[in-house]
């Protein structure tokens, strides 16, 4: 049993022995109001002074059975269940013996298990004590009722009837209660398979299906974002392009599904040298773009640098262990910067890297963005 189980199962103590203790009083103050006006319990109290010792003495006893349970509740970590429902078998009986010579239908204390077996949802407690207290009763009529006070045999059948009945009713609960939880944990599941499905749909709308990296329309959401933060806070962030070198010759010379598992490959590269805080992106056919949003234009540097290096030591099998290298364009959000002008600044430097040998870092530099928007970048 789980610990929410067993605080609830707890608290479902406290209030049956609460109720014990309700019953308790009430039953002693019934016993009062009837001693008071008047009435004599036959054959037992109002005779003589022994009678009134027998029946404060059973009194005094039942009392002793509930505050035994309630120092155990209290004192004692273990058996809970056991304790509630051994003092509730206890107090039955005693309330059964304590009024059954004055009262009819006294029988009906005997019941106290059996509902007591309900309130814990207990089915083999409740045919257990069912089937006690059908046969015990029967004892009873036969031992103690019919001969010492002449009970009719009527009322035995009606007591025993009684006892079945609740028996049947009690299984019947139990049963419906059973149905129920397992309608509502089939309800539960159904709910928890959608949660689960929606998620694998919400991240399959953001991933890019070959590489598992975030898709185009996630990186451009998230850039939107991290750029408002920026401008509003001035904190750092750099875009970083990747494209990787002669990838089309890749396609022609080894097959469009070795140009795929390059892809992977790549894609697995930058997510295994890129830190959590980092995001990488496939931007679309063979670039990728990544975007960091704590460091340093330093530290940017040194990570896509480390990537390349990374990337081109990578021997591709069906490639006959050959490896791809990229070329990357990085550049440093400037205050006034939007998105447009970022991927300016990055393709400029992009174009930079590839125009001048491939395979390498260009970082963008002030100079390249004022010359870029002049259109002059391809003679820097
Ligand atoms: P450069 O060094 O200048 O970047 O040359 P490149 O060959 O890499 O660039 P180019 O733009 O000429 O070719 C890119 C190729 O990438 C063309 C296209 O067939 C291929 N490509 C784009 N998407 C995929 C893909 O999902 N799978 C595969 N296998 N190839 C792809
Ligand atoms: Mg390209
Ligand atoms: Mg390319």
């Amino acid at each position: 049993m789980d610990r929410k189980n067993v605080i609830l199962e707890d608290r479902w103590h406290r209030k049956i022995l609460n109720a014990y203790w309700i019953v308790m009083l009430m039953f002693l103050t019934a016993q009062a109001v009837f001693l008071l006006s008047g009435g004599v319990f036959p054959d037992t109290v109002g005779k003589d002074a022994s009678s009134w010792t027998r029946l404060a003495g059973s009194n005094g006893c039942t009392m002793l059975i509930l505050v035994a349970t309630e120092v155990w509740l209290r004192y004692w970590p273990k058996h809970h269940k056991k304790a509630i429902v051994g003092c509730g078998f206890l107090l039955s009986y005693m309330f059964y013996f304590i009024i059954e010579p004055s009262a009819d239908g006294a029988q009906m204390a005997l019941l106290l298990p059996v509902l007591i077996s309900i309130v814990y949802f207990d089915r083999k407690m409740l045919y257990g004590f069912g089937v006690f207290t059908i046969l015990i009763y029967g004892f009873l009529y036969f031992l103690m009722e019919r001969p010492w006070y002449h009970k009719p045999i009527q009322e035995f059948i009606q007591i025993e009837s009684v006892f079945i009945v609740s028996l049947i009713i009690g299984r019947t609960i139990l049963v419906r209660v059973k149905e129920f939880i397992s309608y509502l944990k089939s309800v539960m599941k159904s709910e928890q398979q959608l949660l689960v499905e929606k998620t694998i749909s919400d991240k399959l709308l953001k991933m890019d299906a070959l590489t598992g990296l975030y898709n185009h329309k996630t990186f451009h959401e998230y850039l939107d974002a991290l750029l408002e933060h920026s401008e509003k806070y001035h904190l750092p962030l750099q875009l970083a392009i990747i494209d990787i070198d002669g990838f089309k010759k890749v396609n022609d010379t080894y097959g469009h599904w070795v140009g795929d598992l390059v892809l992977k490959q790549v894609a697995s590269t930058i997510t295994l040298i890129m830190m959590p805080n980092d995001f990488a992106s496939r931007y679309g056919g063979e670039e990728f773009a990544v975007i960091f949003a704590d460091k340093t234009l330093a530290e940017a540097q040194s990570i896509t640098e480390e990537l390349r290096k990374g990337i081109s030591i990578v021997e591709h099998s069906n490639m006959k262990g050959r490896p791809v290298t990229v070329s990357i364009g990085l550049c440093d959000y400037q205050p006034g910067d939007d998105k447009e002008s970022l991927f300016r600044k990055a393709d400029s430097a992009l174009y930079q890297a590839k125009r001048t040998g491939k395979n390498k870092v260009v970082t963008a530099s002030d100079s390249i963005l004022s010359d870029s928007l002049e259109g002059k970048v391809a003679s820097i």
